[in-house]
């Protein structure tokens, strides 16, 4: 192939390449573009096609090629050093542009040698920068860098060794002009131009995916930084590894105090229970959401709603988790003080205000429940009813607040006295008490009302209007059932009542009893 083919080549090439680049550039989908790469195309497509058309090797219109030519090598150079990660500065390359215009049109004057080796000389300085920033910026992942890196290099020694021979040994030159430097110079050109046109295609490319990478990460990065919710990371050890703004200072840390931190360290003892199923069920790779509350800073305890993820590796392996935290603080105080004025009201509505003991409402609902029980259970069940001896003499004799004072004391006793949780000892109404023995026969029922009368006599509350005795007393009904002895708790309540009335007929401070079987 003869030079002036070549040259045909290098610029219809460089044309089309440039007008790729056009395309790329006007493509909104397609956001890989480095800026002078255009031009330098254009311009070495310029500098060529003047240079297929030059009638002589030394004119006007040589030194225009060679001005193009050496201006297209500069901006590719700087599309080079760009797409490395380097500024390139107006002042730079609007300056190198001057300098180049000046010193073609200076070798005008110059002889033809001369004027090729000055010419050789810029544009090897042209082939070594690029050579140069790729070089620097070289990784071991990127041999693609450095083959062009050397290639550029390569180039920059034909020009060079080109320019030497033409400015200290121009006679040797001349009588190598017609094989050595024009046959080695257009061909060293041709071929990177075609090696930089794939090589910088490929890595234009993977810098606009790094730069629409880095921007997504950037939005992520913003969303997560300014999210409401608190948003923490984990190694597959359960160690942040990132913590949001809000997270840190929700807890009272820093962002950079939280790193590295164990997450079962912000549980307190109270939901560690919590933590290791949590820590389970990530390690088998199920998400989850639960509530919990965590540790801060100070100490004091802060109510979240935990979303966690599993993170897994490239081969589906467990790597990770990640949890989102919304601040459920306010509500869960309101709850836990809802919960626990909830469980003090109906405490108070079981309570009898008196004696302390449960009252007539409590007692009614325990006996329907035991009445139920009995059916499945199969067993006995027995009721205490007790009443206080002439109470309404010693009422009348001792005054009210004196009676109130005694009806406190013998719920005392009676609560003393009742030792089973299943147990329930209640004022049944007035000073009338009553206690439920869930299982209980007669026997053991019968021991519990003696122990209560007894302990009531022990109370040793002086009562002057009573016949029975001179202290306080009471009168008791007890009575054991079986679930198919009576038809329903009201029946047991009557049944009782008759004991206690024949107590009290017969005497008072006494123990009646009775089973229905
Ligand atoms: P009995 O031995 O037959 O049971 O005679 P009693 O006087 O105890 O029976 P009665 O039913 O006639 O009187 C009950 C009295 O209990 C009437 C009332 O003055 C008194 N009483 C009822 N509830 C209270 C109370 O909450 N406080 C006080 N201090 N007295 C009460
Ligand atoms: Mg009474
Ligand atoms: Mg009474």
């Amino acid at each position: 192939m003869d030079l002036k083919t070549l040259m045909l080549m290098l610029s219809v090439g460089s044309f089309i390449f440039g007008i790729l680049l056009v395309i790329i550039k006007f493509n909104k989908h397609n956001i890989q573009q480095v800026p002078y790469w255009i031009a330098a195309k254009f311009l070495q497509g310029t500098g060529s096609f003047i240079l297929y058309f030059r009638t002589t090797s030394f004119d006007f219109f040589t030194v225009l090629a060679n001005t193009f030519l050496l201006l297209g090598c500069a901006y590719e150079a700087w599309a080079v050093r760009i797409l490395c990660g380097y500024p390139v500065r107006r002042k730079l390359h609007m300056t190198t542009a001057a300098w180049i215009i000046f010193v073609c049109f200076l070798t005008l004057s110059f002889e033809k040698t001369y004027r090729l080796g000055v010419v050789f000389l810029v544009q090897s300085i042209f082939y070594f920068l690029p050579g140069f920033y790729l070089a620097n910026k070289f990784d071991m992942k990127h041999s693609l860098k450095l083959l062009l890196a050397v290639s550029y290099c390569v180039v920059g020694f034909v020009f060079l060794a080109s320019s030497f021979l033409s400015l200290v040994f121009p006679d040797f030159a001349l009588q190598l002009a017609g094989s050595f430097i024009a046959a080695t110079i257009p061909w060293a050109s041709f071929i990177i131009f075609l090696l930089s046109g794939f090589v910088l295609l490929m890595l234009a490319k993977e810098r606009s995916d790094i730069q629409s990478l880095k921007k997504s990460e950037i939005r992520f990065q913003r969303i997560v930084e300014t999210a409401n919710e608190g948003i923490l990371i984990f190694d597959e050890s359960f160690n942040i590894i990132f913590a949001n703004k809000n997270m840190a200072a929700i807890l009272g840390y820093t962002v950079e105090e939280m790193l590295g931190k164990p997450y079962v360290s912000l549980f307190p003892k109270s939901q560690l229970d919590i933590y290791f199923y949590q820590e389970s069920l990530r390690k088998n790779g199920e998400d989850s959401v639960y509530e919990c509350c965590l540790a801060k800073k100070d100490g004091s305890m802060h109510w979240f709603l935990i979303s966690a993820k599993t993170i897994y590796d490239d081969l589906g392996r467990f790597d990770g988790s990640f949890a989102v935290l919304t601040d459920i603080n306010e509500r869960k105080e309101t709850e836990l003080l809802l919960t626990e004025s909830n469980r003090q009201l109906i405490e108070l509505s079981n309570k009898d205000s008196l004696t302390g003991i449960a009252n007539r409402r409590c007692f009614d609902i325990t006996l329907e429940h035991e009445y139920s029980r009995l059916e499945r259970s199969k067993s006995k069940l027995s009721v205490i009813l007790f009443d206080v001896d002439y109470f309404k003499e010693y009422n009348d004799y001792y005054g009210h607040v004196k009676g109130d004072e005694c009806l406190r004391q013998i719920g005392n006793v009676l609560e003393l006295c009742i030792n089973r949780d299943v147990d329930l000892a209640a004022r049944y109404g007035g000073e009338e008490f009553a206690c439920i023995l869930p299982d209980t026969d007669i026997i053991a029922a019968a021991e519990i009302a003696e122990k209560i009368r007894q302990g009531i006599l022990d109370l040793k509350i002086e009562h002057e209007k009573s016949n029975v005795s001179q202290f306080v007393t009471a009168s008791f009904g007890v009575i054991t059932v079986q679930y198919s002895s009576v038809k329903s708790p009201s029946e047991i309540i009557t049944l009782a009542d008759r004991l206690l009335y024949k107590a009290k007929a017969q005497g008072r401070n006494r123990v009646e009893c009775g089973e229905m079987n």
